[in-house]
C-alpha cells in the first residue's frame, strides 16, 4: 500500500506522526493509498522551517521572485496531464474537468507574475514643506492554506502562488481525501527554483488543523471548505491573533424568467448542476423557474438529466464521474429519499445508477427534483451532489426575495433576455458572485473570487487584488531630508501641513 508523506524543506519527509487516512479511488470504490496525518509536533516542526525560509525569501528581489513564477507557471502547464490524472484517480471528476481545474489555477500564478506592478507603492511629494509620504505592502511571514476535497488543484493555487509573490513562505493543508496532487505541485515549485522551505505540505485532519491555527509561527490562514467547519477556523484563528479569511459552502440559486432562451438555460442548468458531479461550490444547485417558465425548464432538464454520460472519470467519453466516498453517496441518496417524503416530485432519478466494470463505484447520477419549497432538507441542506431542487416563483421580485433569504450568498445566475430584469437582479441580490446568462460566474484570477453572509468569514475574497492585500500589510513612510538643523520646526502639538 502507498503512503502519502509530507513535504518539507524540499524533501518528501515522514514525520512523527504514524496516524493514517484511507485515500480511496472512487470509481472503483476501492482503497489506494494511505496519507499520513501529521502530530501537533510535526505541524510545529513545519511552522518552524518555514518560519527560517521566510527570513530569506522575504528579502529576495521582485525580479527573482518573478522568474521563480514564470518556471513554476511553465512547469505546471507541462504537467497538465499528470496532475488531472492524480485528481481523476482521488476525486472522480472526469479528466477533462479535472484539467480544467488545472487551467483555472494557472490563471492565478499568470496573475501573480505581475508582482512586480501588482505590489507598486505609493507617493506623495511635499505633503509638508520639505515632507514627502510614500507607502508600500510588506509579506506577513508564515501564511497556511487549509483547502477541501473538491478542487485539490486549483483552490491551493487560488493562495500560494500570491502568497509567495508577495514574499510569504506557504504551509499547505490540503484535503486527506486527496492529497497527491499537492506532492506534485510541492515538487515543481522545487524544480521551478523556489527555495527549499517557503512552500511545504502538511498532511492531517483536525490535530493538524488545529496546531496550525494555534501555531504563534503562523500570522495567517486561508481556508476553504464547509461552513461550520470555516465558522470555527474564523473563531480560533482570530483568537490566536491571526489574519483569516474562511470560505464556506453555498447553495447556488439560478433564476430563469420566461423570456429566456428556455433550450439555452436547460443545457447550462444542467451542466452546471452536474458538472463535477455537483461538487463544485459554484455548482448550480436550485433552479427557481419564474411564472410560465415552470413546466418548460422541468421538462427540459429532466430530459436533458437522462443523457448525461455518468462513469469513470478516466474514460475521456464520460461527462460526469463518482461522488468522492461511500459516505457522500449514502448521504445524497438519502437527500433525495427525503426529498421525495417531505412532497418534492422526482422527475430524474439518480439513485439506483451502477456502471458496468465499476459496480462498486460511488455513483449517484443526475437527479432533478421539482416543486421543492424552502422548508424541505433538499433546499436547507447543501447537498454537493448530482441533484438540481427546481423552485417555483410567480415574479423576478419573489425570486430574488428568496435567494436573498437563503443563508449563503456564494455565486447566483439569471437567465433572461431583459437586461432591466438582470440589472434589477445584479443590484438586489445579496451574493458575492453573479452570472448573467453565465451559469458559474467564476471570476477570473485578476478578480477576486468570495461569497457573502455564510459562504465566507473574514472580510477579503481570495487571489485578485484583494488575495495580494490579505497577504501583506502596509507600511506609510514620512520623510524628511532637512539640509540644516531645523530644530525650531519642532513642535508638541499634533503635526499639520505647512
Ligand atoms: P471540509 O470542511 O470537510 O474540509 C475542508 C478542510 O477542513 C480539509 O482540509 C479538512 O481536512 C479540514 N477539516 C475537516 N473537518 C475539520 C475539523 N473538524 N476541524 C478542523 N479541520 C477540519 O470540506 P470538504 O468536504 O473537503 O469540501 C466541500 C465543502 O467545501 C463544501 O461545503 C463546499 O461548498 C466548500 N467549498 C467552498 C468553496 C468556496 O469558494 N466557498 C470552494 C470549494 C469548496
Amino acid at each position: 500500500m502507498k503512503t502519502i508523506k509530507h513535504w518539507l524543506n524540499g524533501e518528501i519527509w515522514e514525520g512523527t506522526s504514524t496516524r493514517t487516512s484511507t485515500v480511496f479511488n472512487p470509481a472503483l470504490g476501492t482503497q489506494q493509498a494511505e496519507v499520513l496525518l501529521a502530530s501537533k509536533a510535526d505541524v510545529d516542526t513545519v511552522a518552524a522551517a518555514s518560519r527560517d525560509a521566510y527570513e530569506l525569501w522575504s528579502q529576495s528581489s521582485l525580479s527573482q521572485r518573478t522568474k521563480v513564477l514564470f518556471a513554476f507557471r511553465e512547469l505546471v502547464n507541462g504537467h497538465i496531464d499528470e496532475l488531472a490524472e492524480l485528481i481523476t484517480d482521488e476525486h472522480g471528476k472526469v479528466l477533462s474537468d479535472a484539467a480544467g481545474e488545472i487551467q483555472r489555477g494557472l490563471e492565478v500564478v499568470e496573475f501573480a507574475c505581475g508582482i512586480p506592478t501588482l505590489l507598486k507603492g505609493d507617493y506623495s511629494d511635499q505633503v509638508s514643506t520639505n515632507v514627502d509620504t510614500y507607502s508600500f505592502r510588506e509579506p506577513l511571514g508564515v501564511v497556511s492554506g487549509i483547502t477541501p476535497f473538491n478542487f485539490p488543484v486549483m483552490v491551493p493555487m487560488w493562495m500560494h502562488p500570491v502568497a509567495i509573490a508577495c514574499g510569504n513562505s506557504f504551509v499547505l493543508k490540503p484535503s486527506e481525501r486527496d492529497p497527491s496532487a499537492s506532492m506534485l505541485i510541492a515538487e515543481l515549485w522545487k524544480r521551478a527554483g523556489l527555495p527549499d522551505g517557503v512552500f511545504n505540505v502538511v498532511h492531517g485532519d483536525k490535530e493538524a488543523v488545529d496546531a496550525i491555527l494555534d501555531s504563534p509561527d503562523i500570522a495567517a490562514v486561508s481556508f476553504v471548505g464547509s461552513t461550520p467547519i470555516a465558522r470555527y477556523i474564523h473563531e480560533r484563528a482570530s483568537a490566536t491573533g491571526k489574519r483569516v479569511q474562511a470560505l464556506g459552502g453555498a447553495k447556488n440559486h439560478a433564476i430563469v424568467l420566461p423570456d429566456a432562451d428556455i433550450d439555452f438555460a436547460a443545457k447550462h442548468l444542467v451542466a452546471a448542476a452536474f458538472g463535477s458531479a455537483g461538487e463544485r461550490c459554484m455548482a448550480i444547485s436550485a433552479a427557481v423557474a419564474v411564472g410560465s417558465a415552470g413546466d418548460s425548464v422541468v421538462e427540459a432538464v429532466t430530459a436533458l438529466a437522462a443523457d448525461v454520460k455518468v462513469g469513470s472519470g478516466r474514460d475521456t467519453d464520460n461527462e460526469m464521474g463518482p461522488v468522492v466516498t461511500a459516505a457522500a453517496r449514502d448521504r445524497i441518496v438519502g437527500l433525495i429519499s427525503t426529498g421525495e417524503r417531505q412532497g418534492a416530485k422526482l422527475t430524474a432519478d439518480g439513485r439506483e445508477v451502477v456502471i458496468p466494470g465499476y459496480e462498486s463505484g460511488y455513483f449517484v447520477g443526475p437527479t432533478v427534483l421539482d416543486n421543492v419549497t424552502t422548508d424541505m432538507d433538499v433546499y436547507r441542506e447543501e447537498i454537493f451532489g448530482p441533484v438540481l431542487a427546481v423552485l417555483r416563483a410567480e415574479t423576478v421580485d419573489e425570486a430574488i426575495a428568496l435567494i436573498n433569504a437563503n443563508p449563503y450568498g456564494n455565486g447566483t445566475a439569471i437567465f433572461t433576455s431583459s437586461g432591466s430584469a438582470a440589472r434589477k437582479f445584479q443590484r438586489g441580490v445579496k451574493v458575492g458572485m453573479i452570472g448573467i446568462n453565465v451559469p458559474v460566474p467564476v471570476p477570473m484570477a485578476y478578480y477576486s473570487f468570495g461569497g457573502w453572509k455564510d459562504s465566507l468569514f473574514g472580510d477579503k475574497h481570495v487571489h485578485g487584488p484583494e488575495g495580494v492585500s490579505f497577504y501583506t500589510r502596509a507600511k506609510v513612510v514620512t520623510a524628511r531630508w532637512p539640509e540644516e538643523h531645523h530644530a525650531a520646526d519642532a513642535s508638541y502639538h499634533f503635526p499639520t501641513s505647512k
